[in-house]
C-alpha cells in the first residue's frame, strides 16, 4: 500500500488538493533529479472537494523545487558590503531581538516593520500579528497581498460590511452567465478555468463574457470578449448598470429590502449612455448592449476577477462598481451567482483572516475599530490600549519610510520585494538604505537576500504543519511529511522565539502549530470568518472544511467534542490527539455541501443591508501621452509563479517559459520598425527593460504586455517593475501595477 500524504498546493489561491508520495513508493524505480537526489512525486488528490484530483503544471512539479538552492543555516553580516557568515540560531535570534529592542527604545515601536506573504500559513500569520501588533504595539505588519488582493478586501468590506468571497467553486458549474473581468483564468487559475469551460461546453446556453485588453487564452473561448482600453472598467460597469436600469432589468424588491444608496448610483449612471461608454472603452455599442443583455437575461450571474481590477489606483471603486451590478439584479446568495474574487496566493485568504494586512486584526477585525481592538487585547490578555489605534504602514509605505530613515528594522518573510514591488530601482535604493533588514526565506540566493543583514532559513510547505485557505474559504491542513534542510525552522516558530527573547514568554508558549491554530480559531468565534469549529485534529479526521464553521459542539464528530469545548486559552495535548487514529476516517465522511455567504440576504453592515457605491471613473494614474504613448500592462504566465523563486528552479517550467518578452500589436511593431524576436528598449519615467518582441494580434494596438516574473537573478534588465509606478488606490492602498505609460525604441 502506498503511504501518501494529503495536502494542498502551495502556489495559487485555487488551492488544489495534492497527494505526495515518498520517492521510493512513487514507481518501480526511485525518481531522482539530475544531481541524483530522490524526489517526491505529487499528484492531484481526487478527494479534495475544491479540485477533485486536478492539478496544473506548477502543482504537478512542486516536489522538484524543494531541495534546490535552499537556505539552510542562519547567516549574518554587519554591512551589505560584507559576505555572510554562518552563525548559530541563538546568535541570529539574539541579534534580531536586540535590534528590535534598541529600535523600540530609541525610535519607538513604529520604526519596526514586518513584511510577510500569502505563502505563509495561517499559523505563521497569526503569530506574527500577535508579536507585532499585540506585543510590540505597532500595526506595521503588511503582506504582499497588498499588491494582490487588497482592493477586493476593501471592496467587500465597503459593500457588504466584511471581507470574504461569498461564492464557492460549485457556482462555476451552476451559473448561466460568467463575467470574467481582468483575469486570465486559463493561465492564472487554470483548474477553475477547466471547470468553468467544461460547464460552458456542456451547456451551450451558458454565456461567457471576458473583459480584458488582451485576447488571452481565456478570452479566446468567450462568447463575448470586451477588449476595453486599460483603466475603463468603471465606465463599462456603469454603462451596463445604465442599460439594466433603462431596460427595467433590476430587482426593485431586493434593492428596497436588502440594500442602501441605490439612488446615488442611479444619479451617476445617467451619465453613462452607450455611445459615451463605447467610445471611452474602445468597444462597439453593440458589444456593450450584448454584455448588458447577457447579464440582464440570465437567472444566475457569476462574476470573477483578479489583478486586472485589483491592481489599480481605483481598485476598490472598480470592485464596488462590479458588485453594484450584482446588487441591482439580486445576483448574490444563490447557487451560480455572486461576485467572486479569485485570490492570487495559496493563503492570502488565511492571511486576511489572521489580520495580516496593516489595517487589520485577526478575525476580520479592523485596527480603526475601538471595539475590535478591545476584543483582541482582552483575548491576548494585554493592557487596554496596547494595540495601536493607527493603521500600520503598507508595504510601499515601508519603502518610503526607509527613504525617510523612519524604519529601524525591516523584517521580510517569504516574499521577494526586490522584484515584486513597483518602481523597482527606487525600491532597491530604499532597501539599500535600510539600517537593519532580516530576510527569512526558504531559498538562497534571491534578489532580496542581497539587501539583508540577517538571513533566517525557513522551513517551507511539506517541512512544517499548518493550514491554508483557498478562494472558496476552504481550510486545508498541510501536514509536515519531510524534514526541512539543514537548520530551517517553521516561520511561526521563528517569530515565537523572537517574541520569547523579547520577554513575552507566556504569550508564545506554543508547542506546535496545532496549538497556534487552535488559539487563532478561538479568536474568530462569532466573527464572519468563524473557524472556531475547525482544528488540526478535525481537519485530519474530516479533510478540508469551509468556514464559517463555529465551535458549536453539535457540528463536531463525537471524538472531537471535548477538544472543541475547552475553555479559551487552555493548553491541550494536541499532538497526542493527532497521533490517535481519528474516530471518523476521511473515506467515511460525507463531504459537507459547499457553503455560500449571504444566503439569508443579511449582510455584515449595522443594518444588514449591502451598500451601493456611486463612482465616476478617474482613469489611469499615468495615462499615455506624446512622450510615453503606450500603456504597458503586466501579468503572469501559465507555468511561472511570481518572482520564480521556485519555478525558476524547475526544468520543465523553464523550458516552457525560458525568457521574458514584450507583446506588441503588429501595427505598433510596424510603426516602431521591429519584427518578431528583435530587441527593443521599453522606457517609462522610472526605468527601462530590454526585451525581444512577440508580435501578436492578441494585444490591442497601443497596449503592450510584459510578464512580471523575471528579476535580476534570472535575466538582465527584464524586470517589469522597473517600469511600473506606485500610485495606489486611496482605499485599499494597492498600487497600479497593471498600467503605466511607456515608450519603445528598437535596439
Ligand atoms: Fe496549484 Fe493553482 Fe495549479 Fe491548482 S491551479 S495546481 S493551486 S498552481
Amino acid at each position: 500500500m502506498i503511504d501518501s500524504t494529503k495536502t494542498l498546493c502551495p502556489y495559487c489561491g485555487v488551492g488544489c488538493g495534492l497527494e505526495a508520495l515518498p520517492p521510493a513508493q512513487a514507481g518501480k524505480a526511485t525518481n531522482r533529479d539530475k544531481q541524483g537526489t530522490p524526489i517526491w512525486q505529487v499528484r492531484g488528490d481526487r478527494d479534495h472537494p475544491s479540485s477533485q484530483g486536478m492539478v496544473c503544471v506548477k502543482g504537478a512539479t512542486i516536489a522538484e523545487s524543494l531541495h534546490k538552492d535552499r537556505l539552510q543555516f542562519p547567516m549574518m553580516r554587519e554591512s551589505l558590503d560584507e559576505p555572510f557568515r554562518r552563525v548559530s540560531w541563538d546568535e541570529a535570534l539574539d541579534r534580531v531581538a536586540n535590534q528590535i529592542q534598541t529600535v523600540r527604545s530609541t525610535q519607538g515601536a513604529d520604526a519596526v516593520c514586518m513584511y510577510g506573504s500569502g505563502q505563509l500559513q495561517t499559523e505563521d500569520y497569526y503569530i506574527a500579528q500577535k508579536l507585532i501588533k499585540g506585543c510590540l504595539g505597532t500595526n506595521n505588519f503588511d503582506a504582499n497581498s497588498r499588491l494582490c488582493m487588497s482592493s477586493a478586501v476593501s471592496g467587500y468590506i465597503q459593500s457588504f460590511g466584511a471581507d470574504g468571497p461569498p461564492c464557492c467553486y460549485d457556482d462555476l458549474d451552476e451559473t448561466d452567465c460568467a463575467f470574467i473581468a481582468g483575469s486570465n483564468l486559463a493561465e492564472c487559475h487554470p483548474i477553475l478555468f477547466n471547470r468553468l469551460r467544461k460547464h460552458h461546453k456542456q451547456d451551450r446556453t451558458v454565456k461567457l463574457v471576458v473583459i480584458d485588453p488582451r485576447c488571452t487564452a481565456t478570452a479566446e473561448v468567450a462568447d463575448l470578449h470586451l477588449a476595453i482600453k486599460p483603466g475603463t472598467d468603471i465606465d463599462l460597469f456603469n454603462g451596463i448598470a445604465h442599460l439594466l436600469l433603462k431596460w427595467g432589468k433590476v430587482d426593485a424588491a431586493f434593492i428596497d429590502e436588502h440594500t442602501a444608496h441605490f439612488s446615488d448610483l442611479a444619479v451617476v449612471i445617467q451619465h453613462y449612455s452607450p455611445d459615451i461608454v463605447a467610445h471611452r472603452c474602445g468597444i462597439s455599442e453593440e458589444d456593450l448592449e450584448t454584455a448588458a443583455k447577457y447579464w440582464g437575461d440570465s437567472k444566475r450571474v457569476l462574476s470573477m476577477w483578479s489583478m486586472g481590477l485589483n491592481q489599480s489606483s481605483e481598485g476598490t471603486a472598480k470592485v464596488r462598481a462590479l458588485i453594484n451590478l450584482h446588487l441591482m439584479t439580486a445576483q448574490i446568495g444563490r447557487p451560480g451567482a455572486g461576485p467572486f474574487s479569485l485570490t492570487g496566493q495559496p493563503n492570502a485568504m488565511g492571511g486576511r483572516e489572521a489580520g495580516g494586512l496593516s489595517h487589520l486584526l485577526p478575525g476580520y477585525r479592523l485596527v480603526n475599530n475601538p471595539a475590535h481592538r478591545a476584543e483582541v487585547e482582552q483575548f491576548w490578555r494585554l493592557e487596554p490600549g496596547a494595540i495601536s489605534a493607527t493603521p500600520g504602514l503598507t508595504c510601499w509605505e515601508m519603502i518610503t519610510g526607509l527613504e525617510r530613515e523612519e524604519v529601524g528594522v525591516l523584517w521580510v518573510a517569504a516574499t521577494n520585494p526586490a522584484v515584486s514591488m513597483p518602481d523597482i530601482e527606487r525600491t532597491k535604493a530604499a532597501l539599500k538604505r535600510s539600517p537593519f533588514t532580516v530576510y527569512q526565506d526558504a531559498y538562497y540566493p534571491t534578489e532580496t537576500a542581497a539587501y539583508a543583514h540577517v538571513l533566517l532559513p525557513a522551513a517551507q510547505w511539506s517541512e512544517k504543519s499548518g493550514v491554508m485557505v483557498n478562494s472558496e474559504r476552504r481550510v486545508t491542513l498541510c501536514p509536515k511529511f519531510r524534514s526541512p534542510p539543514g537548520q530551517a525552522r517553521a516561520d511561526w516558530a521563528i517569530f515565537a522565539e523572537v517574541g520569547r527573547r523579547l520577554g513575552f514568554t507566556k504569550e508564545f508558549a506554543f508547542n506546535n502549530a496545532a496549538e497556534v491554530y487552535r488559539e487563532f480559531a478561538q479568536l474568530t468565534h462569532g466573527r464572519p470568518c468563524d473557524q472556531s469549529g475547525i482544528s488540526h485534529v478535525r481537519l485530519r479526521a474530516e479533510g478540508p472544511l469551509q468556514w464559517p464553521l463555529s465551535g458549536k459542539t453539535e457540528d463536531m464528530p463525537s471524538e472531537l467534542k471535548a477538544e472543541g469545548t475547552r475553555a479559551k486559552g487552555a493548553r491541550i495535548e494536541v499532538e497526542k490527539l493527532q497521533e490517535k487514529k481519528p474516530a471518523i476516517q476521511p473515506a467515511a465522511i460525507t463531504p459537507q455541501p459547499s457553503k455560500r455567504l449571504y444566503t439569508d440576504l443579511r449582510f455584515h453592515t449595522p443594518d444588514g443591508r449591502a451598500r451601493f457605491a456611486a463612482y465616476h471613473s478617474r482613469g489611469l494614474a499615468e495615462p499615455p501621452d506624446e512622450g510615453y504613448p503606450y500603456v504597458l500592462t503586466t501579468g503572469r504566465l501559465y507555468g511561472h509563479w511570481h518572482t520564480m523563486t521556485r519555478t525558476g528552479r524547475i526544468e520543465k517550467i523553464m523550458k516552457m517559459h525560458p525568457n521574458p518578452f514584450l507583446e506588441i500589436h503588429p501595427r505598433d511593431a510596424a510603426a516602431i520598425g521591429v519584427k518578431n524576436d528583435e530587441w527593443v528598449e521599453v522606457r517609462s519615467r522610472r526605468g527601462f527593460v530590454r526585451l525581444p518582441v512577440l508580435v501578436t494580434k492578441a494585444i490591442a494596438p497601443g497596449t503592450l504586455f510584459v510578464p512580471m516574473h523575471w528579476g535580476a537573478l534570472w535575466a538582465s534588465h527584464a524586470e517589469a517593475n522597473a517600469l511600473t509606478h506606485p500610485a495606489c488606490c486611496p482605499d485599499s492602498k494597492q498600487p497600479e501595477l497593471k498600467a503605466c505609460a511607456v515608450q519603445v525604441v528598437p535596439i
